[in-house]
């Protein structure tokens, strides 16, 4: 079963003469197991898109189904509880709390999953700040951290409750060649080993083809 399948997707941003269709029937589907890019121009459509599937924004029109789960049909508290189990953001505009240690950052979204005891929180986000490269930032406040550190850190607390489906938009977007390379080379064995997805939007084309299947997109519409 798909992790998450979009039909027909429609979506209008702004007002009047600056009304814009970002999307204009968008459908796809995301298996587990499996790694996929968005690529296209600036103003395709593509971060709109990535909202929709996050369930951050509602289309006007088009179906999405995540996990068996009708999106229209669920009130807010399902959409967040959807959202914190199943789903990992790395999104540009998705900042630490800069007044928490990186540690904290990660921890938080298994705080509000509340499945582990503090101890093993605390012993989860370490190892994944480790697979980030971050072992010896992990007592920093976030704003003490470089932007790309900062990044890796975002990657690693979207990973924090082992969520089904990964979204991210231009994960890698301030990083280095090396740390861009081995977060992607991260993300990736996590998903094909694990059985999670990841939808990414990415610039880097050398990137995007290293994933299972690219979605082309070009004027709110997925071309192939
Ligand atoms: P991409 O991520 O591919 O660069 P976006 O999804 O951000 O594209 O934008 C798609 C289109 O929607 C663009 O034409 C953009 O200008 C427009 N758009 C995005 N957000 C808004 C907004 N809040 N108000 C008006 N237009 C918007
Ligand atoms: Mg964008």
């Amino acid at each position: 079963m798909p992790v998450l399948t979009a039909h027909s997707l429609t979506r209008s941003l702004g007002t009047g003469e600056n009304r814009v269709q970002a999307l204009r029937g968008v459908s796809l589907a995301i298996e587990p197991g499996r790694t996929y890019a968005i690529a296209g121009h600036s103003g395709s459509g593509k971060s709109t898109l990535l909202y929709l599937l996050g369930l951050l924004d509602q289309p006007d029109s088009g179906r999405l189904v995540i996990k068996g789960h009708e999106a229209h049909s669920l009130d807010d508290a399902a959409r967040t509880a959807l959202r914190n189990e199943h789903m990992g953001f790395v999104f540009q505009f998705h900042f630490l709390l800069k007044e928490f240690t990186a540690l904290e950052n990660v921890m938080l979204p298994m705080r509000k999953l509340g499945r582990l005891d503090p101890d093993a929180m605390s012993e989860k986000a370490a190892a994944l700040l480790a697979a980030v490269g971050l072992a010896d930032k992990s007592a920093r406040l976030g704003n003490q951290l470089s932007g790309g550190e900062q990044q890796r850190v975002a990657i690693a607390r979207a990973l924090a409750n082992d969520p089904a489906l990964i979204l991210a938009d231009e994960p890698t977007g301030n990083l280095d060649h090396t740390n861009a390379d081995r977060v992607f080379a991260l993300l990736s064995d996590l998903v094909h080993a694990r059985g999670q997805s990841l939808l990414m939007v990415s610039h880097n084309p050398d990137l995007a083809t290293r994933c299972d299947h690219v979605f082309q997109m070009q004027d709110g519409q997925i071309i192939t």
